[in-house]
C-alpha cells in the first residue's frame, strides 16, 4: 500500500520502519530540518522497552536500578531497572531503521491540508505537493494538524505542559527521584533524572502554571542550568476516535500517553505495532486497540484519583507502598500495565481501598 506518515517523531519512524519492513511503500513527511531536535522529553523508559529488541548502544544514556519516591514527609526507594535515552539519538536510530527498511523521509515538509477524498497537500521545501496515499497516518504530535484536518479533535482535549532543565550538580547515577505533593506539582510530580553523577534532567509537568512550580522546585537546589526544554503532552481521552476515512491516529496525536506518568513512547510504539497488524491484515484498528485502551483507561482513572490526593494522602500512600509485601509487587511489575499493579496491591494491602472514594 502507498502510505503517508506525517511526523518523523519516534512513533512515526517506528511505524514507518514496521510498515516498510512489511513491504509497503512508505513516505514520512517531517516539518523540521532534522530528526529529534529540539529535545522536549526526559527519555525515561520502563524495562518493557526490552520487548522491542533494539540495539541500545547508540542512544542509551543511563540505566537505573532504583527509583526514589518522595511525598512531603515520606520517602521510599524501590528497586527496578529503567532506561534513560537521548531522544535525539533514539529518534535518529528509529529513522535509520525506517530508511534501511525502504521508507523515504522528506524533511522541511509539512502537512498543510486535506483536499478531496484521499488527497492531501504537503509543502516540500516551500512548494505545495498533492499526494494521493491509500493510507494517511497522523503521527504529528500532541497538537496534530492532520487530526484537526480530519475532524478527529471534536472532543474537549486536555494538555499538560512539561518544563525541564538539564543541570549540573551532584547525583547518584543509579537512582532517579520523583516528588509528589499538592505544593510541589499539583496534578503530576516533579523529577530528577541523572544522566551521570554530575548531570541530570530536572522537571515537572502540570496543566497550569508549570513555570511557577518549576521555579519553586528549583529553589535552594545546588544546580547550574545548562539548557531549558519545554513541551506539550496530551491527556488521554477515552472517547478519542482512532480512524476516520483513510486516516489513522498514532502516538501523541492520538493521546496515547499514560495519564499516571505522561510517558508516551512505549504506549505509542505498542500502538504502532497494533496499527501495522491492522493494515497488514485488514483488521479494525479501533477494535484491535481494545486491550491497550483498557490500560490507558485505568491510567486515567488512577490519575483522577491521584489528582484528589492531599499531601497527607501522599504520605499515607508512600508509607503503605514501603511495606515489603507491597514493594514486592512494584518491583515485579512495570507501570506500563497497571492492572496487575492495582489488583495485587489491593490484595496485599486493603487499606489502599480508602482512596477509591476519590473515583466518585
Ligand atoms: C517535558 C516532557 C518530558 C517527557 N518525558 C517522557 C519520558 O520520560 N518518557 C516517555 O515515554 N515520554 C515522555 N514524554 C512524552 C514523549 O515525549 C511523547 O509521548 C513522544 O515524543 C511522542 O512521540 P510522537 O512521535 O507521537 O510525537 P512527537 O515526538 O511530538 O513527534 C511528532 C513529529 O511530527 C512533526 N510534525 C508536527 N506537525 C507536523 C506537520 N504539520 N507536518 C510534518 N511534520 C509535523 C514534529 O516536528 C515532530 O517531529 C515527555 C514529554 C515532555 C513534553
Amino acid at each position: 500500500m502507498k502510505i503517508t506518515i506525517i511526523g518523523a517523531g519516534p512513533i512515526g519512524c517506528y511505524a514507518g520502519y514496521l510498515l516498510a519492513k512489511s513491504g509497503h511503500n512508505v513516505s514520512i513527511y517531517e516539518r523540521k530540518k532534522e530528526i529529534g531536535l529540539p529535545i522536549q522529553c526526559t527519555g525515561l523508559l520502563t524495562a518493557d522497552f526490552d520487548q522491542f529488541g533494539f540495539d541500545k548502544s547508540s542512544f542509551l544514556v543511563n540505566t537505573f536500578s532504583e527509583i526514589e519516591i518522595n511525598s512531603p514527609k515520606q520517602q521510599l526507594i524501590l528497586k527496578g531497572k529503567e532506561y534513560l535515552v537521548c531522544r535525539k539519538k533514539f529518534d535518529n536510530y528509529l529513522a535509520n531503521l525506517a530508511l534501511k527498511a525502504g521508507a523515504k523521509i522528506f524533511f522541511n515538509s509539512s502537512f498543510l491540508r486535506r483536499e478531496k477524498e484521499n488527497q492531501i497537500i504537503v509543502t516540500e521545501n516551500g512548494e505545495e505537493k498533492i499526494l494521493s496515499p491509500e493510507v494517511v497516518i497522523a503521527a504529528d504530535g500532541p497538537l496534530s494538524g492532520v487530526a484537526k484536518a480530519y475532524d478527529f479533535y471534536d472532543l474537549k482535549r486536555k494538555h499538560y505542559y512539561g518544563i525541564q532543565a538539564v543541570v549540573r550538580g551532584n547525583f547518584n547515577p543509579q537512582r532517579y527521584q520523583t516528588y509528589f505533593g499538592k505544593e510541589t506539582c499539583p496534578d503530576l510530580f516533579a523529577w530528577i533524572v541523572p544522566e551521570s553523577k554530575d548531570i541530570a534532567r530536572v522537571g515537572l509537568a502540570t496543566t497550569k502554571n508549570p513555570r511557577f512550580y518549576f521555579d519553586k522546585f528549583m529553589l535552594g537546589k545546588d544546580f547550574s542550568v545548562m539548557e531549558m526544554q519545554a513541551g506539550t503532552i496530551p491527556l488521554y481521552h477515552p472517547k478519542q476516535k482512532m480512524v476516520r476515512d483513510n486516516c489513522y491516529l498514532l502516538g501523541d496525536a492520538s493521546g496515547y500517553v499514560k495519564a499516571t506518568t505522561l510517558g508516551g513512547i512505549i504506549p505509542g510504539m505498542k500502538q504502532a505495532q497494533v496499527l501495522v497488524d491492522c493494515i497488514d491484515n485488514k483488521k479494525d484498528y479501533g477494535i484491535e486497540l481494545k486491550k491497550l485502551r483498557k490500560r490507558m483507561n485505568l491510567h486515567l482513572r488512577l490519575r483522577r484519583v491521584m489528582n484528589k490526593f492531599s499531601d497527607k494522602d501522599w504520605d499515607c500512600v508512600v508509607k503503605l507502598l514501603g511495606q515489603e509485601k507491597v514493594r514486592e509487587v512494584f518491583e515485579k511489575h512495570t507501570r506500563e500495565n497497571p492492572f496487575p499493579l492495582v489488583m495485587k496491591t489491593l490484595l496485599k494491602e486493603p487499606r489502599f481501598l480508602k482512596f477509591v472514594k476519590y473515583l466518585f
